[in-house]
């Protein structure tokens, strides 16, 4: 081989080198911008998603929101998502695919368990094998992959969120990564909105007995007579006073006086159906709205929870004691054409009955002659 020719044979081999460090180059590169423009994709979800999550303050939608962020984040087919309490039960159960039929769903909360209870995450591209999804109907979207995660606040698992068959592919590292982070941001939204119900909850009723409370029941009250209006029927109010309470408490002391305020509430619960309305108006004095009803049936309820009452034996300081309840009715349209005037003409009729004698029911027709 001639000097020339052995020269011409390095710098080819030195082009080609050249050429395919190049190449190389441009694809990763390209796999550098594609690899950019993903996690500028993922951000970009993630950051609506926290951004969304935090201005709903309604749990379906922002469990809706979740799944399908989880979808779209994950680029599975479907997506599910499953909330428990501090004893882990069960509270919520959203997915894409539809209810899961009984025995399905039975198995699948197993399965839901163990991440929660493990803190583990799972991952599989066949779960074929597994008997915790086997037995599916023919109808129910089939499952092929699944990735599961724990959500987890302040160290507590609070659900879980599922990814369920990756389109064309399987999921990945990147993709556990991802629904951890989706987990984390749900987390945060999720507690959010049931702090916010809690808020409401205690605005809304009265820290002793769990009753709503005053505002709530006049709010409620303005809200049923116009209901009662607008489909012309009628609707009767119940006010119930503790008959000598003050001498109970004389007696056995404040502490044992609230603890008839809550047995009291109980009983109303108890004696009335879940479209009425149990409120504790104020003190001893409790009001029950009864929409749909008329004096007639508002006299039935009445008496019935006068009897409750009166049958109930208390036990304190080894003494049996009983608590007597007054009450007084009044009914829309026929005794009053508003809110106030209604409150005021059942008190009226209340207080007929204190005057009568206690333990008694009166309505405010009869304090005023049967007009
Ligand atoms: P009446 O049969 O005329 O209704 O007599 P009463 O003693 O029940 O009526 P009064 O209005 O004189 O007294 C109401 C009592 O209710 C006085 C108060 O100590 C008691 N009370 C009001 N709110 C509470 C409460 O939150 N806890 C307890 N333990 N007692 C309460
Ligand atoms: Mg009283
Ligand atoms: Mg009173």
């Amino acid at each position: 081989m001639t000097p020339l020719i052995v020269i011409l044979l390095t710098l080819f081999a030195i082009l080609l080198v050249l050429l395919v460090s190049l190449f190389n180059k441009m694809r990763s590169k390209e796999k550098s911008i594609n690899e950019q423009q993903r996690i500028i994709r993922e951000l970009g979800i993630l950051n609506e998603l926290s951004a969304s999550l935090h201005t709903s303050l309604d749990k379906e939608s922002v469990l809706e929101m979740i799944i399908d962020k989880a979808r779209s984040l994950l680029k599975s087919e479907h997506a599910a998502i499953l909330l428990i309490d501090e004893s882990r039960r069960v509270t919520d159960f959203l997915t894409t695919m539809g209810p899961p039929p009984g025995e399905c769903k039975t198995k699948l909360v197993g399965t839901f368990k163990k991440v929660v209870n493990e803190l583990t995450t799972i991952r599989t591209d066949d779960i074929q094998a597994d008997p915790a999804f086997s037995g599916f109907p023919q109808e129910h979207p089939q499952i092929k992959s699944v990735l599961m995660v724990p959500m987890i606040l302040r160290g507590e698992p609070i659900g879980v969120i599922v990814a369920v068959n990756k389109k064309n592919d399987q999921f990945n590292d990147n993709d556990e990564d991802l629904i951890l982070n989706l987990a984390f941001h749900s987390s945060l939204a999720i507690e959010k909105v049931q702090f916010h119900r809690e808020i409401l909850k205690m605005a809304s009723t009265d820290g002793l007995t769990g009753l709503n409370n005053h505002r709530t029941f006049q709010e409620r009250l303005q809200q049923e007579i116009e209901r009662a209006r607008r489909f012309d029927t009628p609707l009767s109010l119940l006010m119930i006073d503790i008959d000598r309470f003050k001498k109970f408490n004389d007696t056995y002391g404040h502490t044992q006086g609230d603890e008839v305020l809550k047995i009291i509430a109980g009983i109303l619960k108890d004696n009335v159906r879940s479209i009425d309305f149990v409120a504790r108006y104020g003190g001893e004095e409790f009001a029950v709205i009864l929409p749909q009803v008329d004096l007639e049936g508002a006299l039935v309820v009445a008496e019935r929870i006068r009897r409750s009452a009166e049958d109930y034996e208390l036990v304190f300081n080894g003494h049996k004691e009983r608590v007597t309840l007054s009450i007084g009715v009044a009914t829309y349209p026929d005794d009053a054409s508003n809110r106030e005037e209604l409150i005021d003409h059942a008190d009226k009729a209340l207080y007929l009955a204190k005057r009568t004698g206690r333990n008694r029911l009166c309505s405010f027709r009869e304090g005023n002659g049967g007009k």
